[in-house]
């Protein structure tokens, strides 16, 4: 099992969340843009869903112009400091970079971006083009990484933004998911302060939008909604046993750590059911929370893992012992979790079969990543919304609108759920619909 003991302090769960991507110092910074070939028609740009210019930033970061580097990257991507540092650059940027052709290391453009974007962060370095101010008001529900990336786009544009969000703080999973060894919540905190400091929308806490009076509010207050609500709760897998003391969903458990951080306590022996990214964050948490015992399950092997393999890495590295070809069947236990009940599986040409035979995994705790399921609640408060026959939203006439054309989605509750970055693109896109929805009004 991994070295981590049980963090008595905020200092302990800093150093069991010691951040995998630090912040450069100039001289890395320098070092590092030093080795890019500022590519023609850069791969790397057209891995990132928000379309950096790559090339551009890193060589502004070169020549010490480091106002005109984030100005690049916050053109295109109003989170670029948590994207720099939440991003899973192995698969985008870094994954499309062409020294990986070489064998050599690509260059660290997340760690990069980061460098530019915490600079603007701290000296405050304004940002907002001076739009005129137009004369209508957008409300935005959901402070997650799509509503601000929306909010910020539509206040530079000039339009009024009131962003009205269920919890107490801002950031939605940037905050509440994210795995704390790759962003810490001061992090997070200071660049939405930044942000709102540079384009002055608000922000509601405490403000649900949860029944018809909530959705006739906007309706009445408002000339258009975008609606950055992401997922809701952990679905159930409906097992005998989930409601037994010591059941989590995975994103439950998780917001709990990274609000409580040193004060929650994780038992010794943890089951993790999954295997998904949450998956091996959750497993990956446990293990720095100082359990001793952390197993991930995974109804099929390694090579089906929906996850990264690089988060898989991480999460082996940290102490996850992996158990592969199990379908869980019953948490077992009194008032409390005792135990998971598994039934062995295999592929039998590509199709799961679930076998006859039996394993039992003692354990004080058990963590479903099984996914979230849609806000299906919310949507339904809006009038003439429809569903394709998969299930997905119909489009209006622009992107992102609904077939309600007041309203806007992107994010996590359009996609399905995916990556930070993918929200902030999408919901960036979605605001220039709404301009135009509005112009055309
Ligand atoms: C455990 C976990 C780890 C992750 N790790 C990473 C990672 O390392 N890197 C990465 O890029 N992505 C990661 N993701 C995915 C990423 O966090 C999401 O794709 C992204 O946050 C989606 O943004 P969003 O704004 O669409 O939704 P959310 O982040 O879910 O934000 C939605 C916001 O809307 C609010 N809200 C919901 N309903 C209402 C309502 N009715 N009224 C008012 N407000 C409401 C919520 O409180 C929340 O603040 C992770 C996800 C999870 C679950
Ligand atoms: S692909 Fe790599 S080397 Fe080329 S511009 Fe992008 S970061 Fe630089």
């Amino acid at each position: 099992m991994g070295d981590f003991n049980q963090p008595e302090s905020k200092e302990d769960f800093l150093n069991n969340f010691q951040e995998v991507k630090p912040l450069m110092n100039s001289t890395e910074a320098l070092y590092e843009s030093a080795r890019c070939l500022f590519c023609y028609d850069a791969p790397c740009i057209t891995a990132c869903p928000t379309e950096i210019d790559i090339p551009l930033f890193i060589r502004q970061i070169n020549t010490n112009n480091i106002t005109g580097a984030s100005n690049t990257i916050y053109r295109s991507n109003w989170l670029g400091n948590i994207c720099g540092q939440v991003c899973p650059t192995e698969v985008l940027c870094e994954g499309a970079c062409v020294y990986n052709h070489q064998n050599v290391k690509p260059i660290e453009i997340g760690r990069l971006q980061s460098y530019a974007t915490a600079q603007a962060i701290k000296s405050g370095q304004k940002l907002k083009k001076d739009a005129k101010k137009l004369n209508q008001s957008v409300a935005v529900v959901g402070a997650g990484p799509a509503g601000l990336s929306a909010a910020c786009e539509l206040s530079n544009i000039g339009y009024d933004v009131t962003i009205l969000e269920a919890r107490s703080m801002p950031s939605g999973l940037a905050l509440h998911g994210v795995a704390p060894y790759k962003i810490t919540n001061e992090q997070v905190l200071a660049e939405v302060e930044y942000l709102k400091q540079q384009f002055g929308f608000t922000i509601e806490y405490n403000h649900p939008i949860a029944n018809s009076r909530d959705m006739a509010y906007l309706d009445d207050q408002f000339q258009a909604i975008f609606l950055g609500i992401g997922l809701g709760a952990t679905r159930s897998l409906k097992l005998p046993g989930e409601n037994l003391h010591g059941n989590w969903g995975a994103v439950e458990f998780i917001e709990t750590l990274k609000i409580s951080q040193h004060q929650l306590k994780v038992p010794q022996r943890v089951v993790v059911l999954g295997g998904g990214n949450t998956a091996m964050d959750a497993a990956s948490e446990c293990a720095r929370m100082g359990a001793k015992q952390v197993i991930l399950a995974y109804r099929k092997g390694l090579d089906q893992m929906g996850a990264y393999r690089f988060e898989y890495e991480m999460a082996k590295n940290a102490g996850v012992q992996s158990l592969w070809f199990v379908n869980p069947l019953e948490i077992l236990g009194s008032e409390r979790v005792e135990a998971v009940k598994f039934k062995k599986t295999r592929l039998e040409n590509d199709k799961l079969a679930i076998l006859d035979e039996e394993y039992t995994v003692p354990c004080d705790m058990v963590i479903r990543a099984t996914g979230q399921s849609k806000q299906v609640n919310v949507f339904s408060l809006v009038e003439g919304i429809q569903y394709e026959s998969d299930g997905g939203m119909s489009q209006g006439k622009l992107p992102f609108q609904t077939t309600n054309p007041k309203y806007f989605v992107a994010g996590d509750a359009f996609n399905g759920g995916l990556e930070v970055v993918n929200a902030v693109a999408e919901a960036k896109k979605a605001a220039v619909s709404i301009h135009q929805y509005l112009q055309d009004l």
